[in-house]
Order: C-alpha cells, then structure tokens, then sequence
C-alpha cells in the first residue's frame, strides 16, 4: 500500500512537471486529487488494511496530498509568469515601426490651377477679387458692351433667374464691380464659377475661369503680351511660345485670342494640340472705352486691358485629363491623384 502511495505521488509530480499549460495542469490534479480521482481510490483501499494502521495510512496519505497541492500551486505559479511572459513580448509595441498612415484631404485640381495661376501673377502686382455667382444683367452684359441683341444673351446659352437676373456667363463681372468701386490703378484677378447651356465631353454647364485686369495710364497690347507670356510660360514652361491672334470681344478693343506652344508636345504635334503644336488658351484685348464709360472712368486718362482663361481647360492640358467631366464626378480614386 505505501509503496503503491510513493508511485502514485512520483507519478503525479512527474505529470505535473510534463504540463504545458495551467489548464492542463488542472486536469491532472483533478485526475490525482479530485473527488474521483486516483488518491480517493487509494482510500478506498484503506477499508483492507488492519484497524491499527488505518489512522497511519491516512496521515501518510493526507502528507502526500498536501505535497501534491503545494507542487501543483508552485508549478501553476510558474506556468502563470511563463504565460505572462508570451503574452508581454507577443504585445509589445514596437515604437520605431511607422504609425498607422492618416489620410488627409487634398485641392481639387481646379483649386490648384487657380492657386497657380495667383500665386504667379501675385508676383507682380495682381490681387485677387471675388463676385456673386447671380448677377445683374448690368454686370454680366450692359456693362460689358454686350447689347440686348446680343448672341450670348441667347436664352440656349444662359440661364436666366428672371428676366434681370442670370448666373454669370463669365467672371467679367467682377471687373465692373470693382472698376465701380476701387480707386485707380488697378491689377486684379476674378477667378470663380460661371454657368453655360452647354454639357458634352470638353463642355461641362458649370466650369471655371479666372480672368486678369490691368487698369492704369499707357497701356498697351505690348504690356498685355508680356503678361500673358509671363503667366503662360510660369506655368507650362519657360520653353513654350505665345502668339496672338486678331478676334473679337464686345469688351476689349482691339481683342485677340492667345495660343500656346503645346507644353505636352513642345509643338511637334500630339493628340492633345489635334497635331497642330499650338495649344487655344483663352481671349484678351485692350478694354473696350465703352466698358470704361459704362463705370464712369475717363478714357483719356485711364487705359487697360483684361484677359480670361478657361481652368478646366489649363488643368486638362497640365494633367492630360480627357473628360472634362471627370472634375465634377467627385470619384476618390480620380482625386487621390493629386494630392501629395
Ligand atoms: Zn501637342
């Protein structure tokens, strides 16, 4: 019996030793120390012995189970920091990895043509300046020399709020309101939206223009070219050509519409300049005297001119964009592009 004792206690310290885990070691104490388990058998087994040894048996006994217990807490307690350990290093932050990357908004393109465009002519001496996007028919007409017959009054290519009030067809507002209101000389740019019946692959109702004026005494088309070759070749390249060529503009006289040498081609010919190495950029001239009679300027004194540009149309050309509608879908993945 006693032998059979010392067996079953080696037995169950070498099993303990063998655990792997906490819950492992639990279910052999529950199958050495449990109610049904091994040491109760043993017990049983005491009913055999002689009357006189029993009490001797069972205090044997009860040192082994108190052994048992004192090794299962001590190994339990190490399992534990064993545990514990595993868990600490399988956590452990690493400080010098990268952290999680934050997306952040970035501008439209459209924005960043604008913030191009102002920062270069800021450079000399150009602010900018901002309107209603419902104007008067005074302000986007009357003003501007376009008489009630005119063409661009056309019900098909505005939209008309009542019969005195439309969304602008231009930012050209801009400069009356402020040729009313501000002191002479004057350099100032209107950038903004402006609405148009018109919706196909390179025409979108709602696109965007900014538009120069310099207002102040001899100027002249020598002055309004130079700019335009500033601006143009700021923002292309400073390899690129500018030439004019005669048009005409019911607010500017005499008036011309100014090409570029196509910045993606340098003027050999691509898809983008239709294969002719000159790229459309937008309409000038020298202001018309009746648009400075109509804001109560004098003419003799004062002369200026004005020039207007299409940003749709400058992104599409500096992105490679082929639908101009894409500006306006608002897809994520078309704007990612163009932020950094
Ligand atoms: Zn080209």
């Amino acid at each position: 019996m006693q032998n059979k004792l010392a067996q079953l206690t080696d037995l169950a310290i070498e099993e303990f030793k063998q655990a792997k885990g906490r819950r492992e070691l639990y279910d052999i104490k529950v199958k050495y120390l449990g109610k049904q388990g091994q040491f109760s058998v043993i017990m049983k087994d005491m009913a055999q012995l002689p009357k006189e040894e029993r009490p001797v048996f069972g205090k044997v006994v009860n040192e082994k189970k108190n052994l048992l217990e004192q090794f299962y807490s001590e190994q339990e307690a190490h399992l534990k920091k064993i545990e514990l350990e595993q868990k600490i290093s399988s956590e452990r932050v690493d400080l010098t990895l990268p952290g999680p990357k934050r997306t952040t908004g970035g501008h439209h393109p459209i924005a960043l043509v604008i913030n191009d465009i102002v920062m270069i002519l800021s450079r000399i001496g150009y602010s900018v300046r901002l309107g209603p996007q419902i104007e008067q028919d005074w302000y986007n007409f009357s003003a501007l020399n376009i008489p009630a017959d005119h063409p661009a009054r056309d019900l098909q290519d505005t939209f008309y709020i009542d019969p005195s009030h439309v969304l602008r067809t231009h930012t050209s507002p801009i400069q009356i309101h402020t040729l009313e209101n501000e002191k002479l000389p004057l350099r100032i740019l209107a950038p903004g939206a402006v609405y148009r019946c018109d919706s196909d692959i390179s025409h979108s109702p709602n696109f965007h223009q900014i538009e120069g004026m310099l207002v102040d005494k001899k100027v002249s088309m020598a002055d309004l070219k130079g700019t335009i070759v500033f601006l143009l070749q700021n923002l292309f390249s400073t390899q690129i050509q500018v030439r004019f060529r005669p048009s005409y503009f019911p607010f500017t006289e005499p008036s011309a519409e100014f090409d570029c040498t196509c910045p993606l081609c340098k003027g050999k010919g691509c898809r983008m300049c239709k294969q002719t190495g000159w790229i459309e950029i937008g309409g000038c001239g020298l202001i018309n005297p009746k648009v400075l009679e109509a804001t109560k300027v004098d003419g003799e004194e004062w002369q200026g001119f004005a020039f207007g540009l299409g940003i749709e149309r400058m992104a599409i050309i500096r992105y490679g964009i082929e639908d101009i509608r894409w500006f306006t879908e608002n897809d994520v993945r078309f704007l990612e592009q163009f932020t950094s």
